[in-house]
């Protein structure tokens, strides 16, 4: 929209290469985006990439990092640290459409220093966060029985996914999220075929990766009729 120059570099593993990200900034590069967990493929750094990475990256540079997913994860990196102690191009972001279940609400938020802040208040539209949202935020952060229990059901879902899949021999990524990506042959056919018994997985055609699907982690009897259902769909005892 506004003519900025994108620059794409390669997956390593199905993740961030943050070396390769690294190497790429130059001093013309205003932004750089890193989703850890990452979306569609599960995966994640290792904090101490991580760290290293928010460190290494030059002031001129914003890191724009989505933290979609962070509430999954059971050690997850300090990234807030960073911010409280002034580091002035850093822009966490977060959301309650994850674990917290309210995507519906559209509530999500960011955390970075106050010169950031002062920036984006400028091109927000007033009231875009409903007082209704915002209640329900304030509740959902301290639904911490929500929160482990909806951990607690994704750590089993993956568990059983990888389980399954690896018996089936069929290949996945290892996921730090809520979701599995798990490669199928034609994502797109199999995508139709399983809406047909009644599931939904999402074909990754548009992501370039048109043998795969992500699959949601869901109850375990959500999960199981998953599983059924593609080997049904793909011919497999
Ligand atoms: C879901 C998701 C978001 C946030 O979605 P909203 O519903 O718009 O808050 C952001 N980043 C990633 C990687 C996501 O998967």
């Amino acid at each position: 929209m506004f003519g900025g120059k994108l620059v794409v570099t390669k997956a390593k593993n199905y993740g961030h290469d943050l070396k390769a990200m690294l190497d790429a900034i130059t001093e013309k590069t205003t932004v750089v985006f890193v989703a850890n967990p990452n979306n569609p493929t599960g995966t994640m750094v290792s904090n101490d990439e991580l760290f290293n990475f928010i460190e290494k990256v030059p002031e001129h540079t914003l890191i724009a990092l989505d933290e979609a997913y962070i509430e999954f994860l059971d050690n997850p990196a300090d990234t807030i640290s960073y911010v409280k102690q002034g580091k002035e191009n850093l822009l966490l972001m977060r959301t309650f459409s994850k674990i917290y279940g309210l995507a519906g609400l559209r509530l999500g938020y960011g955390i970075a220093h106050k010169d950031i802040v002062a920036i984006l208040e400028k091109v927000r539209q007033p009231f875009n966060i409903n007082l209704v949202a915002q209640a329900a935020g304030i509740a959902a952060l301290d639904d911490l029985e929500h929160i482990d229990r909806t951990k607690k059901n994704n750590k089993e879902g993956i568990k059983f996914y990888e389980e399954q899949l690896a018996k089936l021999g069929i290949e996945f990524v290892p996921t730090s999220a809520n979701f599995i990506l798990v490669k199928v042959g034609d994502g797109q056919k199999v995508f139709v075929e399983l809406q047909k018994l009644g599931v939904i997985v999402r074909p990754m055609g548009g992501y370039g990766l048109p043998e795969w699907v992500r699959i949601t982690i869901g109850t375990p009897q959500e999960n199981k009729r998953c599983i059924r259902s593609l080997k049904k769909v793909l011919g497999l005892k």
